[in-house]
């Protein structure tokens, strides 16, 4: 029986002694980008997790039981694969284990009445699934992604380019034939968007929620929140085959090939900054590490703050960090089960490794709301359901399955965030009772453990998860493009010379993307004198 990927722990004792040109704070899929095209480039790095395991939010574990393999965290990485890294396969992580399954259907979602509606690859089948609630319907779908997908390039290298080293959105919309509409749109909330695009409330609540985009849906600019069901009609919701951890599994390898160490149990406590400059960093066991070059860092930027005296920041800096906000937060229980998710569908049932459960589209709007008040609504929650094992079935014993279900509750709670304490158990069986209704298979006897992790556990298990934020902060217009994480400090170079920043408080921002690393990397790189196109191409 295959385990997943091997959870990638080094231990070392000796590399105080080592000499290395860069210093990599924390081992999320982001930093050991960074990392891996500096490598690339020929810098010795040496990467430091505070965790027994890398990988952050791109982890995968035994959770519950021996063989059964849970994505901690991400399971679904849609947003990476429009990343040169994979786009173009620059770093070749195929040779270092990473393999995708991109599984079909795409997404499920079945509603009180007893109707569905299902995402297939097949762009037409899917269209059919939105006509059988309104022919208009099926229509938009059609017209929307068509729309979408002469836009899509332009939104993508905008991800993938570092601030202020291209052009900037409007500019290069300028180019497209209908760019002032684009702009109009982007401009837009999500939901402006998809309550005039839909007429039927089942199809708006499949499109503002499979699942939920972790943005208040009626706010302003969320506009491109509309168009991710879209993303995902083609390419899925593409899942490493093993877990989700076999991403960075792969980046650790290719960052040992390359000259790299990774140490893990390594909690950074302090910046090392010798005449104004930042030369290494300290750690709780009390081991230090040097770097000749830089520090880059995926701590969070309201611990880094902390991390160096207060006035090298400068109070524009502080002031940036001071007002971020964490934006929307998950609750998530992973289960080991002998049963995957089943639902009916006409002429018999479905089991779809992704599914989700959003009643109407006034339920999804009023998250938002519950949200904002640090309410923990019960009432018909809105839940996303993750079975691997469905399409990996690496993931556990056979015959077996990893089933994780995620809810939308915030971590503010009126009676204070301690309180998840109390109630986590609850809400995790309010969550699958509700799942129930609607696959009633999944009984008692079908569930052999299970682990819950509430928003104050995922900031606990994650201090970049801060205030259980699993984008490391919200990312509305006040924290997106340039100002994320901090406007005037949007190129990942910090405050203090030497020291980069990349991971989820960087443009583009949170999800399994890699656009923080690899943009981290085109600053840094192009700092030392080259540039990262020179360095992938070099011969390996
Ligand atoms: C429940 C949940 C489900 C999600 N599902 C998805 C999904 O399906 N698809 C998707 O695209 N995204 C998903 N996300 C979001 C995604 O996981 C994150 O946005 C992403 O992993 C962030 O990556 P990162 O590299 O920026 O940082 P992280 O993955 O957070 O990595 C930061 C690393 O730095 C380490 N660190 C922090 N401080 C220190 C320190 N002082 N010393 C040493 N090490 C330190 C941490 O331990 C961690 O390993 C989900 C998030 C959650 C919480």
């Amino acid at each position: 029986m295959t385990l997943g990927p091997k959870p990638f722990r080094r231990q070392h004792t000796h590399a105080m002694a080592e000499r290395f040109d860069i210093v990599v704070a924390g081992a999320g899929h982001n930093s050991l980008i960074t990392a891996a095209y500096l490598a690339r480039a020929g810098y010795r790095c040496v990467v430091l997790e505070g965790r027994p395991i890398v990988g952050g939010g791109v982890k995968s574990a035994q959770l519950t039981l021996g063989g059964f393999t849970h994505d901690i965290c991400s399971s679904a990485h849609n947003g990476i694969h429009g990343n040169p890294l994979l786009r173009n396969d620059e770093l070749k992580l195929g040779d270092y284990g990473l393999e995708y399954i991109y599984p079909d259907p795409v997404y499920h979602m079945p509603f009180p009445d007893g109707s569905y509606l299902t995402q297939w690859r097949d762009l037409d089948r899917t269209c059919e699934e939105f006509a059988k609630f309104s022919k208009n319907d099926g229509v938009a779908y059609r017209r929307m992604i068509t729309e979408y997908e002469t836009v899509r390039p332009i939104l993508n290298d905008v991800a993938f380019t570092p601030i202020g080293f291209g052009k900037p959105i409007n500019d290069r919309l300028a180019d497209h034939p209908h760019g002032k509409l684009w702009q109009r749109r982007l401009a837009m909330s999500a939901w402006e968007i998809i309550r005039d695009t839909f007429q039927d409330d089942h199809c708006r609540a499949f499109m503002l929620g499979c699942p939920y985009p972790l943005q208040p849906v009626q706010d302003p600019m969320t506009g491109r929140a509309a168009y991710i069901p879209l993303h995902q009609q083609r390419e899925s919701r593409p899942l490493p085959k093993g877990g989700t951890g076999a991403l960075t599994v792969a980046l650790a390898r290719f960052n040992e090939a390359h000259g790299g160490m990774i140490l893990t149990n390594k909690w950074i406590k302090a910046l090392i900054v010798e005449n104004g400059k930042c030369t290494g960093v300290e750690c709780e066991d009390g081991s230090s590490y040097r770097a000749e070059k830089a520090v880059v860092s995926t701590i969070h930027i309201k611990q880094l703050v902390d991390m160096a005296p207060r006035e090298l920041w400068g109070q524009d800096f502080l002031d940036g960090v001071d007002t971020w906000e964490a934006g929307l937060t998950l609750f998530e229980t992973n289960y080991a089960t002998t049963a995957p998710p089943q639902y009916a569908v006409a002429g018999g049932t479905l089991s779809p490794v992704h599914s989700g459960v959003m009643v109407s589209a006034d339920r999804v709007l009023r998250m938002s709301y519950d949200y904002a008040r640090g309410s923990v609504n019960l009432e018909d929650p809105s839940v996303h359901a993750i079975c691997c094992s469905l399409a990996d079935p690496t993931r556990a014993p056979k015959g077996m399955h990893t089933l994780k279900i995620v809810g939308y509750y915030p971590y503010e709670l009126k009676e204070g965030p301690q309180h998840w304490d109390e109630i986590k158990d609850q809400v995790s069986d309010a969550n699958l009772n509700f799942l129930r209704r609607f696959s009633p298979n999944l009984t008692d006897d079908k569930i052999l453990a299970r682990i819950v992790k509430s928003p104050l556990d995922l900031e606990r298990m994650n201090p970049h998860n801060w205030h259980g934020s699993c984008h490391a902060g919200g990312s509305g217009p006040s924290q997106s493009g340039a100002m994320r994480p901090v406007p005037g400090w949007a190129q990942h170079r910090m405050p203090i010379p030497g020291l980069y920043q990349t991971g989820a408080t960087t443009h583009p921002g949170g999800s399994v993307t890699g656009g923080p690393g690899r943009n981290a990397a085109t600053v840094m790189l192009k700092d030392f004198g080259t540039s990262i196109e020179e360095v992938v191409k070099k011969k390996a």
